[in-house]
This record gives C-alpha cells, structure tokens and sequence, in this order.
C-alpha cells in the first residue's frame, strides 16, 4: 500500500465512487455503454456531472477489467482505445503537444498527438505554446517573481489570460474533434492559476 495520503478531495469522489463499486460487472458495463450514448455527438466540460459519473463508473471498470469481458457493446461509433480496449473517450487538457489526448477510463495517453489531423496540430500547437508561457507564470521563481513588481497582479492577470485562452480554443476547435471521436471532454480549470469550470465561459 502507497502511504501517499488522498487529498480531500479525492477521499470525497471515493465516497461519490460507491455507487458504482456496489454495481456489478453487468450493471457496470450497461450503465457505461448507456451513457457513452448520451454523452454523444458533444463537446463535454470535464466538470459537467455527467462526466463526472461516467469518470468513476470508468475508473472503478477500468480496475475490474469490464470492457475486456465484453458484457456490454458500446455504441458502435466508439471505437476501442489501444491503451486499455475501452471505447475511446478523449480529453483534451493543455499538456495536448507532449501528451495528446488522454483516456478517460485509464488516465494514459489515448490518441498520439501526431495521430491528430494535420489541421489541427498546428492549431493545438500555436494555442499550447501561447497557454503555456501564461500557465509558466504560476511556477515563476523567487527571482521572476521579483522582477514582476506585483506577482500577485501577475498572477490575476495570467488567470484571466488562462480563461479566455480555454474558452477561445473550445469555441474554435474542440468541436472539430467530434468528426474523429464521437464525444470530446476538455479539462475545464487549472488548478496552478487556481482557475476553476465557473471562470471559463464558453457559450
Ligand atoms: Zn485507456
């Protein structure tokens, strides 16, 4: 056993969690395929409730093993993911270039960010490289600190930029990976610049 002690807020979703550890393997996976098709056809925040439950229901089958068991078929437009063999739910997160699109069901790197349409990867690449001289903020040493004058009005602005550089990248581009995928999660926050889902708007 790791001595790492959970954080508050992992101990919490545990507790969320156990609904679906006293589901069995069936009722898993049909609760799974369900919901893969009513999460469809969308781009999704990763804050959204329902993809909140379907991340637990996923990492609890993902630990049981449930989509190799094949109880229950996934909506036939996802296809299997070849780190783990369940269907494919991307997320997109601002780590795009280095990590591509992560799974959601094991937390590993889904979809190769060289396995992107050409179009795209030169958006993600200019739009990454633009977040993350602003994400670099939050990791300033005590010298760029310093050399801010007011970190703290750093810090505030940078959040700010953050924000409208998520929003702006799901308003022009995220819904162009529904062509590929059937549905899309993007990582609504970032917990460096303390930027939380209700800082971002999208509509
Ligand atoms: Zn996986």
């Amino acid at each position: 056993m790791s001595e790492a002690k959970e954080s508050p807020v992992d101990q919490l979703w545990e507790e969320y969690g156990s609904i679906f550890r006293e589901f069995d393997d069936l009722t898993l996976a049909r609760w799974m395929a369900q919901t893969l098709g009513q999460l469809r056809g969308r781009v999704w925040r990763m804050s959204h409730p329902l993809v909140g439950a379907y991340r637990l229901a996923a990492q609890i089958g993902h630990d049981r093993q449930v989509w190799l068991k094949r109880l229950a078929n996934a909506p036939a437009d996802y296809r299997e993911a070849e780190c783990c063999r369940a269907p494919l739910l991307p997320l997109f997160t601002r780590d795009v270039v280095e990590s591509g699109l992560l799974c959601l069901h094991c937390g590993v790197t889904a979809v190769p960010f060289d396995d992107l349409p050409a179009q795209l990867q030169n958006a993600f690449r200019k739009w990454a490289a633009d977040y993350s001289e602003i994400h670099d903020v939050a990791h300033w040493d005590d010298r760029q600190r310093k050399q801010s004058g007011n970190y703290d009005h750093a810090l505030d602005e940078a959040a700010t930029r953050a924000e409208k550089l998520l929003a702006r990248i799901v308003r022009t581009h995220l819904s162009k990976l529904l062509d590929p995928f059937p549905a899309v999660v993007w990582e609504d926050q970032d917990e460096c610049l303390d930027v939380r889902p209700e800082d971002i708007t999208v509509a």
